[in-house]
């Protein structure tokens, strides 16, 4: 019987939605769940809507920056990205700086984005998911496990994927589940800003980004144009977690420090012609598990993303998620 009911995926940005991708590939039911309007979570992309200024639909990538592949089957997915058009190759070079300025470049990985925002990938990928099985604007409240069923607001599913950052599944996680609160407490995680800055076109040095070391105030420099593969004169930048925790309940409030610290980095006297301010509290875990995911049988309470398999990159939240569906694929074969 318990078969029967629905698996319940928590969470539709990397984790949750490659999880779900499993699920539906071994037509098993389930219900795809996310308090955002939309798919994407921390791969988040916003459109700028300012009639009349050239900007005007440029699309922002406000969360995650960009990604790099390391892992073989996480690299064949990202090929299908590309060949559809969705992913692009952005670079593998960026400046360094302190505060004082400019100190070098340093090359690494290729760093991946996506023309129409790193968000459209999520998107791209929840497109086999029938419309029906993806609940957006539901923001979870509870998640109990009564008789042999995990009841997730009242209703009841066979097991639950909880594809969200690990202090966000502790609201919804009864306190009588004490041993996966304590799985949960193991990983301390940073808030981060990210602030979006238009300026006048044709202003900006040329630059893909900045890594900003030593400096109180912002981490990195995003040139939110190159990133899309066009020259808009977008930027956006990140705020150290200790400041940016200092402004979660006024993340607008941020934007003069984070302008006058981006503003000599990139040699720029004019201020911006638009600002706007996003804040993550829970952006980005600071350590991770080694282990892909965790699925208790007993509970029948799974978890996945990007503080577990390495982390905390999208190719971590990939591979947690992928490995979520194919463990709970398998537990649910097993059942039949
Ligand atoms: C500012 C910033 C910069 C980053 N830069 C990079 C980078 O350069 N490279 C890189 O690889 N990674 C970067 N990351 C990390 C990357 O975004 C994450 O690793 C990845 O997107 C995590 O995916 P996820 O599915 O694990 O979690 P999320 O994307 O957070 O998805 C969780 C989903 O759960 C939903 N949710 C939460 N609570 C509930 C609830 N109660 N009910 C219903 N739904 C709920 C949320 O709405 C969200 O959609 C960055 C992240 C941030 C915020």
């Amino acid at each position: 019987m318990t078969n029967q009911l629905p698996i319940a995926v928590i969470g539709a940005g990397m984790s949750g939605v490659a999880c779900a991708r499993v699920l539906h590939h071994h037509n098993i039911p389930f219900h795809l769940i996310d308090r955002g309007r939309v798919v994407g979570g921390r791969m988040a992309s916003r459109r700028i809507r300012e009639s009349g200024t050239p900007f005007d639909g440029h699309i922002t990538d406000i969360g995650a920056s960009y990604f790099t592949v390391q892992d073989p089957d996480f690299a064949t997915v990202v090929n299908s990205w590309i060949d559809a058009g969705t992913a692009r190759e952005w670079t593998d070079t960026f400046h360094v700086a302190t505060p004082a300025g400019i100190s070098g470049i340093r090359t690494g990985p290729m760093r991946y984005s996506a023309t129409e925002g790193l968000r459209s990938i999520i998107e791209h990928q929840a497109k086999v998911i029938p419309t029906e099985q993806i609940q957006p604007s539901t923001q979870v409240e509870s998640i109990a496990v009564e008789d042999k069923h995990v009841v997730v607001d009242g209703e009841s599913f066979s097991a639950v994927a909880v594809c969200v950052p690990d202090p966000q599944a502790k609201q919804f996680l009864d306190a009588s589940l004490v041993s996966t609160h304590k799985l949960l407490d193991q990983i301390q995680w940073e808030a981060v800003i990210a602030v979006t800055a238009v300026f006048e076109s044709g202003m900006l040095p040329k630059f893909d980004g900045v890594f900003v070391n030593d400096h109180p105030v912002i981490t990195w420099i995003a040139n939110d144009g190159h990133r899309r593969g066009n020259e808009d004169p977008v930027v956006v930048a990140h705020v150290h977690p200790q400041l940016a925790a200092q402004h979660l309940a006024d993340p607008v409030g941020v934007i003069p420090q984070a302008l006058d610290a981006v503003l000599p980095i990139l040699g720029l006297t004019e201020h911006p012609q638009w600002s706007s301010a996003m804040r993550w509290t829970f952006a980005k875990p600071t350590s991770a598990r080694d282990e892909l995911c965790a699925f208790d049988e007993i509970t029948h309470i799974g978890f996945a993303g990007d503080s577990w398999a390495g982390g905390p990159k999208v190719e971590a939240a990939w591979k947690s998620g992928h490995e979520l569906g194919i463990r709970l694929a398998k537990w649910w074969n097993q059942r039949l």
